[in-house]
């Protein structure tokens, strides 16, 4: 039995840095295309790791974008077990309206809320059941050689660095990706990356002592506001997880609510309706992080036939819009098929593959800028309406 990894049979062999929702989605379609695939990660197997380890459980929108690349991938179906879709998006007005919006009619024109976790699980476990993927995890990436496709990797609980040689390295190693910076280092190359003044918190709704959802499930809810919004997806069991965004610094900010009294006069003031809703908000605000968010462009995304980005490494984006994700999966199928048009260059194949993503995801920076102001005013005046845009938030 070969496993793709035979050292008698020659494949291409690709190295993947990070087991993101990129990375791992790009291995089963390099494994598909006849790579033997060697993904690592600097983090804990996500399907073993306790609850939290990982970093902050979120959960995520996945698009029409994003579903076409799933479909490919044949995991659509397993992925839409696994989430709630939205039908629209409920808006809770400062003066305590509340008014649903439908996406549209038709099934690509809603949105599907899945927990961050449990879709990369699910898609590591399809790609590792492609004989020719071996994941790596708590393996981080130190250096990479872009010319020899070459990369030293160490255990990060201290012990030897490893050197791998492959034909090709796929950075999809997140937004402040290694891959990139060694890549570009001393090229002509653009890099520009801006952080927003506002971060966000992770919050949870959970289901009502009746054991039913608090509000309507099968929706986005947003509450919009100049000074702090709130948007919220559902999960499968009921509960609803949230993402307060507002300022670091300043009156209205994560460095004002510094008390539970603030926490509450926070609440009570901007979201009141929200506050019933919330009964853990207090510990939340005060216990969880804050995170950050940020936006990169930059070019090339490429180093001759050697390496390439893909996912938040190449673009990352404001959250606003809800396609950080889907533009991530929407590379893999691009990155595939540019791979299969281009088979005798692999070099012709990343530049085509460079060519058909950075003019639609710089596109997708700017729009996510514009959503986050809508997000905070417009969302809720009269006549503004979300039907048709169900490929955003
Ligand atoms: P990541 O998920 O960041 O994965 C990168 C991986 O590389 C990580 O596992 C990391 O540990 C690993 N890594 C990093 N450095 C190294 C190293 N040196 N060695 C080894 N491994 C390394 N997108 C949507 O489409 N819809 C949404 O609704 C949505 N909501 C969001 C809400 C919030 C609050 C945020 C912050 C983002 C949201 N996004 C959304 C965006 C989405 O989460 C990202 O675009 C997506 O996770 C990018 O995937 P990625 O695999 O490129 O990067």
């Amino acid at each position: 039995m070969t496993d793709g990894h035979d050292p008698t049979v020659r494949r291409e062999h690709a190295v993947i840095i990070g087991a993101g929702l990129a990375g791992s989605l790009a291995a089963l379609f390099l494994a598909r295309r006849g790579y033997a695939v060697d993904v690592y990660e600097r983090r804990a197997d996500p399907r073993t790791a306790p609850a939290g380890l990982n970093g902050r459980s979120i959960n995520l929108g996945l698009s029409a974008r994003g579903m076409r690349s799933l479909a490919e991938a044949g995991l659509l179906a397993d992925v839409l077990k696994r989430s709630v879709p939205m039908r629209g998006r409920v808006v809770h007005s400062p003066d305590g309206t509340v008014a649903f919006q439908p996406y549209g009619v038709r099934e690509h024109e809603i949105l599907h809320s899945v927990l961050r976790d449990e879709l990369i699980a699910l898609v590591v476990d399809a790609a590792e059941a492609e004989p020719a993927v071996r994941f790596h995890f708590d393996m981080r990436l130190l250096r990479l050689d872009r010319d020899r496709a070459t990369v030293e990797v160490a255990p990060t609980d201290g012990g030897e660095p490893v050197t791998v040689t492959g034909d090709l390295v796929v950075g999809a190693d997140g937004v402040f990706s290694t891959v990139r910076q060694q890549m570009q280092y001393g090229l002509r190359a653009d890099y520009a990356q801006e952080f927003l003044e506002w971060g966000y918190k992770e919050l949870t709704i959970p289901v009502g002592d009746d054991g039913e959802p608090r509000v309507r499930l099968e929706a986005l809810h947003v509450w919009p506001g100049d000074d702090a919004l709130m948007v919220a997806h559902p999960n499968l069991d009921g509960s609803l997880t949230c993402s307060l965004f507002m300022a670091h610094e300043g009156p209205v900010s994560f460095a004002a609510l510094d008390t539970p009294e603030a926490v509450r006069t926070f609440f009570d003031r901007h979201f009141p309706d929200a506050a019933a809703l919330m009964p853990d908000r207090v510990e939340e605000v005060l216990g969880h992080p804050t995170g950050q968010l940020v936006t990169v462009r930059t070019a090339p995304w490429r180093h001759a036939d050697r390496v390439v980005l893909i996912g938040d490494a190449a673009h990352a984006v404001y959250p606003f819009y809800g396609q950080g994700m889907n533009s991530a999966f929407e590379d893999c199928l691009v990155l595939d098929h540019c791979l299969g048009a281009h088979p005798g260059s692999r070099a012709a194949a990343l530049a085509a593959y460079e060519a058909a993503r950075r003019p639609h995801t710089d596109v997708l920076a700017d729009l996510s800028t514009q959503n986050f102001q809508d997000l905070r005013a417009r969302v809720h005046r009269v006549g503004y309406t979300a039907h048709a845009a169900a490929d955003r938030l």
